[in-house]
């Protein structure tokens, strides 16, 4: 699959991820779940994550069972248990059927005040924790402010450059074979009509899709996106 593989001829599964942010009660989650699981159920070769809201995680998980499409959340608080009003934590989504989490969006610094801090600093601070093998199964979202939910999307030899900028930083903290492993998705208005482009580059190994994740239509085609040679 030339989708899959970097310049290097390292492999990465494509993921493509809709992020439903605060959209869909659970009779609305499971409609478009049905859907997408109808439309998207011949798919093998790249991996495919909704992010529901917090109330319909274990209906979804459900209606997911024995299908190819995985379940996320969109947040959660770092502790495993405590007085923590209004938060969730990671063993929590785990035991709820979850396989990835969303942290740190920009949506929840710009309305929730969270903070490089908070969600640990970005790239260098973020990452230079983990164990290698912790960090070969982290996916980094590149998400332009300026894109998300404006319609307007980094050209592709934009967010390429971004990319590589990331995986440079990512080489430097853990090595080459490391970083070629982490899967690095571009997010910001990605639509049916200029997902394509986007993953014809080396260093774009999927999408953190929000709008056009709401609709199995959209989505379905931003899955089955045309896998040119990567450029
Ligand atoms: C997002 O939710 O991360 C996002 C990129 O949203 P949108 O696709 O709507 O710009």
């Amino acid at each position: 699959m030339s989708n899959s593989l970097s310049n290097n001829g390292s492999f990465r599964m494509p993921l493509l991820a809709g992020n439903w942010k605060m959209h869909k009660t659970v009779k609305e989650s499971l409609s478009l779940v049905e859907q997408l699981k109808k439309d998207c159920r011949e798919v093998k070769d790249r991996e495919i994550l909704v992010c529901p809201p917090f109330p319909s995680i274990v209906a979804v998980k459900e209606s997911l069972q024995g299908s190819n499409i995985k379940l996320g959340a969109q947040n959660l608080f770092w502790e495993i248990s405590g007085a923590f009003t209004g938060e969730v934590s990671g063993p929590m989504l785990k035991e709820a059927g979850c396989d990835y989490c969303i942290i740190g969006h920009s949506e929840r610094r710009q309305y929730f005040g969270e903070t490089d801090q908070s969600v640990q600093k970005q790239i260098q601070e973020g990452t230079k924790d983990l164990k290698e093998e912790e960090a070969r199964r982290l996916v980094i979202a590149y998400e332009p402010v300026w894109a998300i939910g404006t319609g307007k999307t980094a050209s592709p030899d934009q967010a390429q450059e971004m990319h590589a900028f990331i995986r440079k930083n990512l080489t430097a903290l853990y090595g080459k074979e490391t970083a070629e492993q982490i899967r690095i998705l571009y997010g910001g208005s990605i639509k049916p009509d200029n997902i394509d482009s986007l993953m014809a580059k080396p260093d774009i190994d999927g999408g953190l899709v929000g709008g056009a994740s709401l609709k199995s239509e959209d989505f379905t085609r931003i899955v089955k996106y045309v896998a040119y040679a990567k450029i």
